[in-house]
């Protein structure tokens, strides 16, 4: 089998505080994966600039200029974790680079170095795919590690086939980047997208470090947004629970009839003013939330049906 040529794409977002720090490690790492054999020579580093408003891509150049091996992509704008994987994935297999092979991983390496070799022996093997996957979270706060568990459950009961605690640290061939590019949404949800491809895949285990410089980039607001993207992107269940909703309000009001014709009969006056109040209040709030929820998807299909670019490269270096 001809030698893997490799590139490690890893996304930053106002990463100055960590980005020097994981550079030379990456570069270590490089090196050592060259000198055993695994990896072509001319296998390299990819960093994204995902429109950081410090001096991320200041550090970026002044790393290519030392060391050719690290490459640099500048996006003209922010345009989201999910998308500037996606830019940097491309770049990647495209054009004069080719790169055989590619793994994403997040500039503050809390997915950890050290499996990377083992991905490459999987490539070996002959998988196309091998998902990073989180066995401990012991590192992340409290908050995190709830909210990033209860989310991976709720999307199993929603029905979406997602690799449980895996993120976006993983090894992909360039087929795999080719195929993923036929998928046009511009929701981009590469954990739910990446299984519904196929191809030989596998999972290695890793233990989640702590960030150790700079500050989480995922503002709550940014993983919200995941959230539902993942959620709404892959799936109608919330549209159905709407219609279970919406027939057990019916059997309510068919209670409610019934008592109202009884009291009616038997002459006795309802002051009704509460219940009535009660019951607008109530249904008026169940409509807001049906009419938000297919908004939800309306908006969807707004977004996908314009065919927007997902990105835009300003500058490219290496
Ligand atoms: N990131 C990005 N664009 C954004 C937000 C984040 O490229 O709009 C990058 C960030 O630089 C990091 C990765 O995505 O490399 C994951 O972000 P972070 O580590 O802050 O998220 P967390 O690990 O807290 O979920
Ligand atoms: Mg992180």
């Amino acid at each position: 089998m001809k030698t893997l040529k490799l590139a490690i794409v890893a996304p930053c977002y106002n990463e100055e505080d960590m980005l020097p720090l994981s550079a030379p490690r990456l570069i270590d790492l490089m090196e050592s994966l060259k000198a055993d054999g695994r990896i072509a020579h001319d296998s390299f580093l990819l960093f994204v600039n995902d429109g950081s408003r410090d001096r991320t891509w200041q550090i970026i150049e002044e790393l290519h200029q030392k060391n050719p091996m690290c490459h640099g992509l500048d996006l003209s704008r922010n345009v989201g974790h999910q998308n500037a994987i996606m830019a940097g994935m491309q770049t990647a297999v495209e054009g004069s680079d080719r790169a055989d092979g590619v793994i994403t991983i997040d500039v503050d390496l809390q997915d950890p170095l050290e499996c990377i070799p083992q991905m490459i022996d999987d490539y070996y093997k002959g998988f196309d795919v091998v998902y990073g996957v989180r066995s401990s979270r012991e590192s992340d706060s409290f908050l995190k590690r709830f909210t990033a568990e209860s989310f991976y459950k709720l999307q199993a009961t929603l029905g979406l086939k997602t690799i449980y605690n895996h993120a976006d640290f993983r090894f992909m061939t360039r087929r795999v980047v080719l195929e993923l590019e036929k998928y046009e949404e511009r929701n981009l949800y590469l954990r739910g997208i990446i299984p519904m491809i196929g191809f030989p895949s596998t999972t290695v285990n890793e233990v989640r470090a702590e960030r150790e410089a700079g500050t989480t980039k995922y503002t709550l607001r940014k993983m919200l947004r995941l959230a539902f993207d993942g959620i709404t992107s892959f799936s109608i269940t919330p549209i159905y629970f709407i219609l279970g909703l919406g027939a057990s309000f019916i059997l309510i009001a068919l209670c409610i009839a019934i008592y109202v014709t009884v009291s009616l009969l038997k002459g006795s006056v309802v002051p009704g003013w509460s219940s009535l109040m009660l019951s607008i209040w109530l249904v008026g709030g169940i409509i807001m939330i049906s009419v938000g929820l297919v908004g939800l998807y309306v908006g969807k299909v707004y977004i996908e049906t314009k065919h927007r670019p997902r990105y835009h490269i300003n500058r490219r270096l290496g």
